[in-house]
Parts: C-alpha cells; sequence; structure tokens
C-alpha cells in the first residue's frame, strides 16, 4: 500500500466499507490517523458519484450514479433503485435493482434503457458500488439485477461483483436475482459457473415472431432454445428458472398468449412472474386492468405452471427503467 499503509491496513478498510458500510475515512478508526488523512485528501471511498435522486411515494427512492470517465470521453450514469419492503414485518431490509451495462444493446421497445443502445458494460467496481450507494438508504436483503443492460453480456464483471456481495456483504445466493433475455449460449455458460444468484429469463410472449418484436436481439433465436437452456439451467444447479412476462394491454395479454405461455411451460421446473406494464408518461404501451392480469394468471395456472403477479412499485414520473437517464 501506499501512503505508508500496511496490507492489514488493506483488509480493515476492505472490511470497513463492504461489511460494516462505512463510507468516511473518519469513521475508519482501525486505520492510523496519518493514513486517514492522506486517503481522505485524495482518494475518495466511492468513484460513483450520486447525480439525481428520485422518491416514490411508496418509499421506493432511484438514484443516478455518475460514473468517472478517461479523459475526453463523455460523463455516463445509471440508475440504481432502492425498494424498501411494504411493512417491516414481511423482510428486514430493502431489494435494491442495479444496472450491469450503460444502455443495452437489446432494443425492447417498451424500455428507456435500449433506446440509445450500448454505451459500455460496466466494471465488475461499478456494479459493486451500486451496492454500497443503496445500502446507504437502508439495509439491503435482496437484489434483482433488472436494471439498465442485458447482464449475461457482461458476465465476467456481474459474477465478480455479486461474488463480493455476497460473501463480504451477506446477501444470500437464493436472495439475488439476475434477470436475463436469455441467451442460449450466456445462460449455459453462467450455469456451469454456479453462480450465487438465481435466475430469471425475460419471455415476454411465447410467440416467436412476437418475442422477435419485443426483444429484437433475440430475433433469430427460437423461444424453444431459449427454454431449453433453462432447463439445462436447472439442471446444472439446481435451481429453478422464473420466466418474466412484462404484460402489454392489447398486446400479449390475451387469453391465447396465457394458454401458449402455459403450454410451452408446462412439465418445465419453472415459474412465472407476470409483470403488469410500468406506465411511462406519453409511452405507446399500457399497463392491462387487474381483471385481465387476473384471468391470464389463472389461465397460465391451469396448464399446472406456478404463475404469480408482480405488480411494480414507484410509479411516478422516472420510475420506467432508463427514465431518469434519459431525461438527464
Ligand atoms: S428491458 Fe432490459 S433487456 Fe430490454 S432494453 Fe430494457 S434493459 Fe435492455
Amino acid at each position: 500500500m501506499e501512503r505508508g499503509g500496511r496490507a492489514f491496513h488493506a483488509r480493515i478498510l476492505r472490511r470497513e466499507v463492504l461489511e460494516r458500510g462505512t463510507l468516511k475515512y473518519e469513521a475508519m478508526t482501525g486505520l492510523p490517523d496519518r493514513l486517514r488523512e492522506s486517503l481522505s485528501r485524495d482518494l475518495p471511498v466511492l468513484g460513483l458519484v450520486e447525480l439525481a435522486r428520485s422518491p416514490s411515494k411508496d418509499g421506493t427512492c432511484k438514484l443516478l450514479l455518475g460514473l468517472a470517465e478517461g479523459e475526453g470521453s463523455k460523463a455516463q450514469s445509471i440508475e440504481t433503485v432502492h425498494i424498501p419492503p411494504l411493512s417491516r414485518k414481511a423482510q428486514s431490509g430493502a431489494t435494491l435493482c442495479v444496472s450491469t451495462q450503460v444502455g443495452c444493446p437489446v432494443g425492447c421497445p417498451f424500455c428507456a434503457s435500449g433506446k440509445a443502445g450500448l454505451v459500455r458494460n460496466l466494471r465488475a467496481d461499478e456494479i459493486l458500488e451500486q451496492y454500497l450507494h443503496g445500502r446507504a438508504l437502508g439495509a439491503i436483503a435482496r437484489s434483482v439485477v433488472m436494471g439498465i443492460g442485458e447482464p449475461l453480456l457482461n458476465f465476467d464483471a456481474l459474477l465478480a461483483a455479486l461474488t463480493i456481495v455476497h460473501k463480504e456483504m451477506g446477501i444470500g445466493a437464493r436472495k439475488i436475482t439476475v434477470s436475463s433475455v436469455g441467451f442460449p449460449e450466456r445462460v449455459r455458460r453462467a450455469a456451469l459457473a454456479r453462480p450465487p444468484f438465481q435466475l430469471a429469463i425475460s419471455l415476454h410472449t411465447a410467440f416467436d415472431e412476437e418475442r422477435a418484436a419485443l426483444v429484437p436481439a433475440m430475433a433469430k433465436t427460437p423461444i424453444e432454445e431459449v427454454l431449453s437452456a433453462g432447463d439445462f439451467w436447472f439442471e446444472t444447479t439446481g435451481r429453478e428458472v422464473t420466466y418474466e412476462v412484462v404484460l402489454l394491454a392489447g398486446l400479449n395479454d390475451t387469453l391465447q398468449h396465457a394458454e401458449e405461455l402455459g403450454r410451452r411451460l408446462a412439465g418445465r421446473r419453472a415459474t412465472v412472474n407476470l409483470i403488469p406494464f410500468n406506465p411511462v408518461v406519453d409511452g405507446d404501451f399500457q399497463r392491462p386492468e387487474g381483471q385481465r392480469v387476473d384471468e391470464f394468471r389463472e389461465l397460465v395456472e391451469n396448464a399446472g405452471v406456478v404463475a404469480r403477479v408482480r405488480w411494480s412499485r414507484g410509479l411516478e414520473s422516472d420510475a420506467a427503467c432508463g427514465q431518469l437517464r434519459l431525461r438527464n
């Protein structure tokens, strides 16, 4: 360690930041005064800077975090969302939703994050730091990697960050869910690494042509190949895949859609999460009525598939994924 620090000082520093959530050098009393002064003068604890905060009435808080970019390159930002439990009894801490890329190459038409394409992958430290910023808003019990980006296209950095989140920040592997559009070879590679997370695959529809429009980067990948990669994930890790469907009114929420989804998933070790779309002001897509969502769920369950409805929280402006970043 430069500045006269010793190797064990680096271990103290790491423990303070990752295990105890100390983000100020002056509070790290296990370090010598001179070292703390020198570090606080020219090495910020966190590299990501909070640029904006967008709180919702239900307690959900979205952070816009600025990334330090190299000389000459434009400063970029990402979003992280802190979602406190609905009741104190239900859960011991919040859920944190994190991003893995700046922008996204997948291009789903209902998502603000994909509108400008991919800028770059986040580094492992940039993924990890979102947890440190998030924890400063309140204890984190679970995490969903469902923010900006396609996580499995940045798997090495994701795995490095989540290994630390799991081992040093103490978030259980069953409490971390990574949501991907399910590139088959990426799902298989991830399964073989036995990573510390659960897998969710955003299917959105069980019809191939329609999926090509809703998940453009998967246009050439038949749904059956995605499902077979999901089966491989289960066989390899022993953890069931959750298939997610963002329900868009009048588009993929018909009863035929529900029946086809049930038919495709019947007999597989998987569950379905139905997520009524989180409407964006002036957007092209709408959220279905509650009754339609219930009918959809019942039809999927009639095929013997467990289905749950997940209503999004934080419906005020900028709540949809990528909105805040786009506005800035
Ligand atoms: S929904 Fe996810 S995969 Fe699709 S464009 Fe948005 S961030 Fe990318």
